[in-house]
């Protein structure tokens, strides 16, 4: 009980404060809501039931660490137009009813270190007396404006998605079933690790497993076989979500992190398959549709396209699931996703895309702003998505490689906080 007063000075002496960030009042009740119930819940258990003082302890730290983690938060340390943006989406899927009507959850956002360091963490378990879902998004403090990499927390929204209830049992049936259907490399721990340790895969995977101490038997009792689900779940989520920049971001961070592909974690399945499997389902959603030659856009998207597909490794060990399957899941979860806006990615038109990009290349934030043939001023709404899009085709179209990376990022950060001004004018207008 000593620890339910120190939590309580914490809280008074910490997020009691406008931190500067949007709705730290909000945290501040939140946090009493919940300290207030494990309080009583430790109250009502007797000194016995050893079972309810530890779950509530253990609420307890994790309460104390949330407090801490949301005072450390601030706004500097962060691309906020680029979370801006984030939040409609997080908010769109993962608002919980509650007896209290629906609650979108509150959002904020850490720097930490180290490019592995991308994370939404979204509360598996939270204690009942707590009223609404509080969401923090992690951003390596390396790559603070780098907007292009942020598309990968589509994956990690994923996650967050996953974890609601009311999502699950439609993703069961409709994406964990399909992937792990009978007939494939998914059916079973034991299926998989098969796959993995089969004459087909090559040297550089033989000589990984030789190296890594146990065998196809012990697999899966070293690694999650379900957690490698879930993060093929959570990569196809990231792909409906963020679309061609889910793709880049994906493939540069992960053979970043993991440069030969073949090699896994306790909960990460292979790079390699991953990419590949983003790569084909890119393909299978149209994502890499190209214009006619005579159009302007052809050679850059193009170009893009062909980077892209440089990560793809030959070769059926590392295609694990088949096109019908990948088909038939990323349709599951488009039709999820589109009941939920602005949550579904929808692909820009090629004229669109170019007036992006002939921004970018000018070295001018690529926003829906031009001056007509009559010298007027024209304003349109564009998607954040597109806007990274373009930068993704910028960083790699031969014309602008002189253009450094970083200042394109720039350039997509500051339109994407352009663009809102220019959306909230035109909702004025
Ligand atoms: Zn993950």
């Amino acid at each position: 009980m000593q620890e339910c007063l120190n939590v309580r000075d914490l809280l008074d002496k910490t997020l009691r404060f406008d931190y500067g960030f949007d709705g730290s009042r909000e945290f501040f009740e939140e946090c009493i809501a919940r300290l207030e119930f494990i309080t009583s819940e430790l109250n009502a258990a007797s000194e016995t039931d050893l079972n309810a003082v530890e779950t509530n302890g253990g609420h307890l730290n994790e309460l104390a660490g949330l407090i801490c983690r949301i005072e450390r938060s601030s706004l500097g340390e962060y691309s906020w137009p680029f979370v801006e943006e984030l939040k409609k989406i997080a908010v769109a899927t993962c608002t919980e009813a509650t007896l209290h009507g629906d609650k979108p959850p509150k959002v904020y956002v850490l720097a930490d270190g180290g490019l592995d360091r991308y994370a939404i963490y979204s509360e598996k378990k939270k204690p009942s007396g707590s009223k609404r879902l509080i969401l923090t998004i992690v951003f390596p403090k390396s790559l603070k404006h780098f907007v292009l990499f942020h598309s990968i927390l589509g994956h990690e929204l994923g996650h967050a998605i996953w974890h609601r209830s009311k999502h699950q049992q439609y993703i069961k049936s409709r994406v964990i079933a399909v992937l792990a259907d009978p007939a494939g490399i998914f059916a079973s721990p034991q299926a998989t690790a098969r796959h993995l340790y089969s004459q087909s895969a090559p040297q550089e995977a033989k000589d990984f497993l030789s190296r890594v101490g146990f065998g196809e038997a012990e697999l899966f009792s070293n690694v999650q076989w379900t957690a490698w689900l879930e993060e093929i779940l959570c990569d196809l989520i990231g792909l409906v979500t963020f679309g061609p920049s889910f793709v880049a971001a994906l493939c540069e961070l992960l053979y970043g992190l993991t440069p030969s592909g073949v090699t896994f974690g306790r909960s990460h399945p292979l790079t390699s398959w991953r990419v590949n499997l983003i790569l084909k389902g890119a393909t299978l959603l149209g994502y890499d549709a190209v214009p006619e030659s005579s159009h302007p856009l052809h050679n850059d998207l193009q170009a893009f396209w062909s980077y892209a597909r440089g990560f793809q490794k030959s070769g059926t060990w590392f295609d694990v699931f088949s096109e019908s399957q990948i088909g038939s899941v990323l349709a599951a979860i488009q039709e999820l996703l589109g009941r939920l806006p602005p949550a579904s990615y929808g692909a820009p038109t090629f004229d669109a895309l170019y007036e992006l990009l002939a921004q970018l290349k000018k070295q001018i934030p690529p926003v829906g702003f031009k001056i007509n043939e009559r010298g007027e001023s024209v304003c349109n709404s564009v998607d954040f998505r597109h806007i990274t899009f373009a930068g993704w085709i910028a960083s790699k179209c031969n014309p602008t490689a002189e253009v450094p990376f970083s200042l394109i990022n720039k350039l997509c950060e500051h339109a994407i906080m352009q663009q809102r001004a220019i959306d909230t004018m035109l909702r004025a207008a």
